[in-house]
């Protein structure tokens, strides 16, 4: 891994697993500091920080619950403690609670937009707050911060049974633009990646099980399921400046998904 990063300090949400550890990780060995972020998964979150600390970077885990506002503010606390402060923020935290439409809670629809759209504000804000406060510091970069939202294909594509879901990616996707177009004068760089299928535990039951798996293939048109580490590559150019003048753009790491693959024949 290049180290296009060296230097660089990082928070990154829901990092104890998945795409977020992924991330992490490939931070460090970017020569990032991260801050580890974890939910309920202390000992995973041990593990991704010690990745970090062999890969020769610095890491930190951090309970918190990003839903939270004064969960957030205290893992930007915890950039300044360790670090000295963040440049980068990965609001990666997400859920998934599924339901046909009338069988959906509101509790289940609530605790999905709590999470997966109002938890990335709360992360945004406090982003925003702490990069203006520190200032633009040009010996640390052409920007003055950098934020990537975790949004998904489902901000683009119709999920039935996921509505709760598909709504806060959507919302995602407007949160992004519109805070990206505020603030891309300030030097803070806000964008967005939307990963396709990537094998995680939030979908175990679409690749663990052959069928699923070979009817999860047909929507990918480069026929593999993806790979945290696909992700994670991408997380870290889009964080680094060689993406300097990428500003309020979705990158979209699917594999093709929303290529509408089922309009290869007919259409
Ligand atoms: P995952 O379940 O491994 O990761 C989600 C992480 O969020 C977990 O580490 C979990 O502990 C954490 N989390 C849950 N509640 C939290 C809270 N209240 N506060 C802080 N952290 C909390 O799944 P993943 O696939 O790695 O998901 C990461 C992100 O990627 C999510 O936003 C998800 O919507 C998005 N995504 C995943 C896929 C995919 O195919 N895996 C596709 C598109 C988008």
């Amino acid at each position: 891994m290049p180290r296009d990063l060296e230097g660089a300090r990082a928070i990154v949400t829901g990092a104890s697993s998945g795409i977020g550890a992924g991330i992490a990780r490939a931070f460090g060995e970017a020569g990032a500091s991260v801050i580890v972020n974890y939910h309920s998964d202390e000992a995973a979150a041990a593990q991704v920080v010690d990745d970090i600390r062999a890969a020769g970077g610095q890491g930190e885990a951090v309970k918190a619950d990003v839903s939270q506002a004064e969960d957030c503010a205290r893992l930007f606390a915890a950039a300044e403690t360790h670090f000295g402060g963040v440049d980068i923020l990965v609001s990666n935290a997400g859920i998934q609670k599924d339901a046909a439409f009338t069988e959906l809670s509101l509790e289940d629809w609530r605790a999905v937009l709590d999470l997966n759209l109002t938890g990335q504000f709360l992360c945004a804000q406090e982003a925003v707050r702490r990069f203006r406060a520190q200032g633009h510091d040009a010996d640390r970069g052409p920007a003055m911060g950098k934020i990537i939202l975790m949004s998904s294909v489902h901000q683009a594509i119709p999920w039935a049974g996921h509505v709760n879901y598909a709504s806060a990616k959507g919302g995602v996707k407007a949160l992004m633009e519109s805070l990206a177009q505020e603030v891309a004068g300030e030097k803070i760089r806000v964008n967005a990646i939307a990963p396709g299928a990537i094998k995680t535990d939030i979908n175990r039951e679409a690749w663990e099980d052959e069928a699923a798996r070979k009817e999860m293939l047909k929507l990918i048109p480069y026929g593999r399921i993806g790979e945290p580490e696909d992700i994670a590559r991408a997380a870290v150019w889009l964080a680094s400046d060689a993406s300097d003048y990428v500003v309020g753009t979705t990158l979209f790491v699917d594999g093709g998904m929303t290529l509408y693959p089922s309009f290869r024949e007919g259409g």
